[in-house]
């Protein structure tokens, strides 16, 4: 995206960090609890709540799913990382300080394809992955005067993904975002529910004049909660920065708040610096050393990826590459895809999927675990095409019938007789043919041998392979030869 400027355009440079529940059952430091919804300050072991002599321990599930997702991002595991103290003070974070990764992260660079809406795919790399531990929530809205403190998130493991500022457009940044969450829901390393706070969003946006390679001043916008109001808050940003820079003033780095009931962004607080929280490394855990034996074995419990899995539909089966993006980026859509495309023609399932699938979704809110159209029965609906047996246009009417009641596409056609109405236009061609082919035996009825009409009957079904209804072909017989 370009803004257009006075004397020049302006290019937007924008970098994101992505903080990412783990899916654990227990935190990164604890044994508590991670369940979600649960009563103020249920899940909370001493460990969370600070008391003076407790001691972390690092759950290695988190560090598995951390090593899961550093593969996901196609990234390099290092083998050494350390924790380290950030310090600052904060009411819903009893210690003090959060134990994080600092120097020495869990992951270094990776990189991750986006698809973008004309086609293209652009390559964001990544700069690092770290794990720490989250926070507690501050309630303000119980009393007017008090501030209630819930420690049940404080503890839950993080991976905080850092992205290099290779976005240039709020599109691009929207694109990533949905493709970080598609892989990390196919690992089942995070929800990636940002309504949920599970994935949380800092942005970090500049402008340069177009062409040129500098990194102005950058301001960074923390924990933007859904893809819309990153992108919203990216391009209303840029084009703060770029109103500043033709009025000729200047750009303070600093963290800014956005908005979402204007879509604005308003100055918070100047910019922290590493500095100012005295990191150093956390004196009561260990590093963290991961043998390439270890890493290897995490490797090999990798599912096929959306990139991998988009490849093979569209080689495989296919697909174009737009229905197989779309298909693939949630993993129950893709699952549920292969099921009913199995044995069928796999494009035209694809077409229903996407089209009267979808909308039957949508119309109903459900999500597709929940539809009454299960996959085999859209593949025999496709098939029940495919067959002739029911024509496209009665198929829509046998998929409404079937998303109301579940049932199956043949018992549908059986009870509703769909089958004899459409296959009247078949029939006469097979008619044709029979009374073409057997000109002789033509003769024959004409002639007096009425009995050969159970004749020419029999040959229409035989053709039509048993699905031509005998009333349907006794009449279309009767007026052919009569
Ligand atoms: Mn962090």
């Amino acid at each position: 995206m370009i803004i257009t400027g006075k004397e020049h355009n302006w290019e937007i440079v924008c970098g994101l960090e992505i903080h990412c529940q783990i899916i654990s059952e227990a935190k990164i430091f604890s044994g508590a609890s991670t369940r979600f919804g649960a009563d103020a300050n249920e899940n909370v072991s001493f460990v969370d709540a600070g008391m003076p002599g407790m001691l972390p321990v690092l759950n290695g599930y988190c560090v598995h799913q951390a090593v899961k997702t550093g593969l996901g991002l196609r990234a390099k595991i290092n083998n050494y990382s350390e924790f380290s103290r950030k310090n600052y003070f904060y009411a819903d974070m009893p210690t003090g300080y959060q134990i994080t990764q600092f120097l020495y992260p869990i992951v270094g660079e990776g990189v991750v394809t986006v698809d973008l809406d004309d086609g293209s795919s652009k390559d964001i790399r990544i700069e690092r992955m770290h794990i720490e531990q989250d926070a507690g929530k501050s309630i303000h809205d119980i009393d007017p005067n008090k501030t209630f403190i819930d420690l049940n998130r404080a503890g839950v493991g993080l991976m905080e993904i850092v992205t290099k500022p290779d976005f240039r457009s709020p599109e691009e940044a929207g694109a990533f975002l949905r493709k970080l969450r598609s892989i990390l829901r196919y690992l089942g390393t995070c929800d990636g529910n940002m309504d949920e706070g599970s994935m949380r969003c800092d942005i970090n946006v500049s402008v340069r004049p177009e062409g040129s390679d500098e990194l102005r001043t950058r301001c960074e916008m923390k924990n933007v909660n859904s893809v819309k109001f990153v992108m919203q808050a990216i391009e209303n940003e840029a084009r703060r920065h770029v109103e500043v820079y033709e009025n000729g003033g200047s750009i303070e780095q600093e963290t800014r708040r956005f908005d979402p009931a204007t879509g604005l962004t308003k100055a918070l607080r100047k910019k922290e610096f590493a500095h100012d929280y005295r990191y150093f490394p956390e004196p009561d855990l260990p590093p963290l050393v991961l043998s390439d034996e270890y890493i290897r074995k995490v490797a090999d419990e990798l599912p096929e990826l959306p990139d991998a899995k988009k490849a093979r539909f569209v080689d495989k089966l296919g697909l174009t590459k737009y229905d197989a993006s779309v298909i693939c980026e949630n993993k129950e859509v893709a699952d549920f895809f292969e099921k009913a495309a199995a044995g069928h023609d796999a494009k035209k399932v694809a077409n229903w999927l996407m089209g009267d699938f979808f909308a039957m979704l949508k119309r109903k809110n459900i999500n597709i675990e929940e539809s009454p159209v299960t996959a085999e029965n859209l593949g025999a609906l496709v098939e029940l095409i495919e067959k002739n047996v029911i024509s496209g246009k009665i198929a829509k009417d046998v998929f409404e019938i079937m998303s109301e009641t579940g049932d199956s596409p043949a018992k549908i056609v059986e009870e509703k007789g769909l089958k004899q109405v459409t296959d009247a236009g078949a029939i006469e061609a097979i008619v044709d043919r029979v009374i073409a082919e057997n000109q002789d035996k033509v003769g024959a009825y004409k002639g007096g041998k009425t009995g050969l009409m159970g004749w020419f009957v029999g040959q229409v079904i035989k053709e039509s392979k048993g699905k031509a209804n005998p009333q349907v072909v006794n009449s279309l017989l009767a007026e052919k030869l009569n």
